[in-house]
């Protein structure tokens, strides 16, 4: 395996932001990624997929490994459903578009979601009703402090709205992951937008709902190669009771809903909106004209640059509205 010193990640991160990545290596396989982090155990540790959630604010003072393992393979299956383990480095809409191809059900609503397998656990992705966690039974990974290799069951991984273990901790780079999908396809609704683009097809195929997601997402999202961005830029809050009140009483109309857990959550997107930042810019950042969600790079090389808008946005909104945002995406 190759160990380079130096190496600048302004193509590895869809902001293009640029920094410095003191040892950067591409392990391409579960027992060289152990190697590597046996060999340098006192170094700080990134583990990099393909860089859609996450930006650089300074030089990375570590080691940066970018899992480079490929293979997709069937574990077991029979008539109703199948067992595919796909590997850390596969890109996730050809694994999706695999699966649909072959008539393989659970994941087509995550079509076009940019990004590595490995990465899909990380943050549970989710799109249109669907969650990673949905369709995954396993992950199998190599514990970084140790350099030994684990696997997980779905319930180990601790999925949450945006959420894991690996999320959480940070002790573990995945190395595939394993997921449990269905060998028919029975159309139910799920998400409204999606509902209303499959209007007028009475029984849509998995081709037809995976096209349907493909177009919805053309339109709606800005292409990151003109317009460099990260996607949602900030999680949907989990509200108090308190805040949730409060919210109400300033802003009425605002979308609130229970989740599963009996928590409140409302619109990141409505209140950035609302906080009168939809298309708004400051410099070489901005929220995009047409997805309050999205932070856009109009040019800066400079990750500081970003986070200074961000900060001006959720000063904005927390002033307003008492309600602080959470970046989704990971800033180094
Ligand atoms: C235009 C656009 C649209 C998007 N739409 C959505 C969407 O609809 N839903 C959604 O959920 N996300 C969305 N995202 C975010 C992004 O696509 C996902 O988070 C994706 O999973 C990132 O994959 P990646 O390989 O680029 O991960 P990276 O950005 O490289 O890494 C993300 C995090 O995962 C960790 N990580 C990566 N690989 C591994 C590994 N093998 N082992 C352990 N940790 C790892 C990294 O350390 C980092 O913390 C969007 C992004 C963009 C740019």
């Amino acid at each position: 395996m190759i160990i380079k010193h130096n190496v600048q990640l302004q193509p590895h991160n869809s902001f293009r932001t640029k920094a410095l990545a003191k040892i950067f290596c591409e392990p391409q396989s579960a027992e060289e990624l152990s190697e590597i982090v046996n060999a340098f155990p006192n170094e700080r540790k990134l583990i990099l997929g393909k860089g859609f959630n996450l930006f650089f604010t300074k030089d990375f003072d570590g080691i940066v490994i970018k899992p480079a393992m490929h293979g997709i393979r069937i574990l077991r299956e029979n008539d109703r459903f199948v067992e595919i383990e796909a590997a850390a480095a596969e890109d996730w809409d050809h694994f999706v578009k695999y699966c649909v191809d072959n008539g393989y059900a659970g994941i087509e609503n995550l079509s076009l979601i940019p990004g590595s397998v490995g990465a899909c656990p990380v943050q549970n992705i989710g799109a249109y009703g669907t969650e990673a966690m949905d369709a995954i039974v396993g992950v199998k990974a190599v514990d970084i402090p140790t350099g030994g290799c684990v696997a997980f069951s779905r319930e180990e991984c601790g999925f949450g709205y945006r959420d894991s273990i690996f999320k959480r901790t940070a002790l573990y780079a995945i190395t595939s992951v394993v997921f449990r999908l269905e060998k028919s396809f029975q159309y139910r609704e799920k998400y409204i937008d999606l509902h209303r683009e499959l209007e007028g097809i009475p029984s849509p195929t998995l081709a037809q709902v995976r096209d349907a997601v493909i177009r919805i997402r053309n339109r709606k999202l800005p292409d990151y190669n003109l317009l460099p961005n990260a996607g949602s830029f900030f999680k949907n809050p989990v509200l108090t009771e308190e805040e949730k009140d409060r919210l109400l009483s300033e802003l009425p109309d605002a979308p609130v809903y229970t989740t599963n857990e009996g928590q409140f959550k409302t619109s990141a997107a409505f209140l950035i909106d609302r906080a009168g930042y939809k298309g708004k810019r400051r410099g070489m950042a901005g929220v995009y004209a047409g997805h309050s969600l999205i932070i856009v790079n109009y040019g800066t090389e400079n990750g500081r640059e970003i986070v200074d808008f961000m900060q001006e946005v959720q000063h904005e909104v927390r002033q307003r509205f008492g309600i602080m945002l959470a970046p989704e995406v990971r800033i180094y």
